[in-house]
């Protein structure tokens, strides 16, 4: 199986295998092509920087909404990198966690703890991050408009970068032979 073969939205830690491949092909690209991606990895560090540029105003608000919920949002199966998480952490030179077995993908998060997520904010998956339930979502549209906007300013931005970096390392990927990187059967 090439990398580019399975870096796609089917790449689950449950497939054991797949998973295991492209985090090896992922760390060959990295180690071997030192080079190349610099871009990609020049991007990854922008949006890590750019996610901590964001994590007080958020916290500011899962402080006072969260606290009282009754159906938290952090489901096991929203801790599980995907494969864009992957390839965003493997840019900033990072791992991916040693998941927890026999944890059901909808039992409470093995990274929420009772201070809440136990995941630095940048290099949480993604769709962590993005993700707003409409309590919290209210309360911040609620608050002053200026920082709302700001916000939602950051936001998009940092989903472009995430974007641009993304198109970069495809493009590497595919431009190269390595895009036939494969794994020995
Ligand atoms: S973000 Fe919303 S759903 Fe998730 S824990 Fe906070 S209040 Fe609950
Ligand atoms: S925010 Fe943290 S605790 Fe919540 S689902 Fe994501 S990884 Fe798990």
């Amino acid at each position: 199986m090439t990398l580019l073969n399975l870096l796609n939205h089917e790449l689950s830690w449950h497939k054991r295998s797949d998973w295991d491949e492209a985090i090896e092909l992922l760390k060959t690209f990295s180690s071997e092509h030192t080079d190349e991606p610099s871009h990609v990895k020049d991007l990854a560090r922008i949006v890590r920087f750019r996610i901590d540029g964001i994590d007080a105003f958020i916290q500011q608000n899962t402080a006072v909404v969260c606290p009282n919920c009754e159906k938290v949002c952090c489901i096991n199966k929203h801790g599980y990198y995907d494969y864009e998480d992957l390839i965003y952490i493997h840019a900033l030179g990072l791992k991916p966690p040693i998941y927890k077995e026999g944890i059901s993908d909808t039992d409470p998060c093995q990274f929420l703890s009772e201070f809440g997520c136990t995941i630095e904010r940048a290099v949480r998956p993604f769709r962590c991050n993005w993700y707003f339930c409409d309590a919290l979502l209210e309360h911040i549209e609620q608050g002053p408009a200026k920082p709302y906007r700001m916000f939602i300013k950051q936001l998009d931005e940092i989903v472009d970068l995430r974007k641009e970096m993304l198109d970069e390392f495809f493009r590497i990927l595919k431009e190269n032979s390595l895009y036939t990187l494969s794994s020995l059967e």
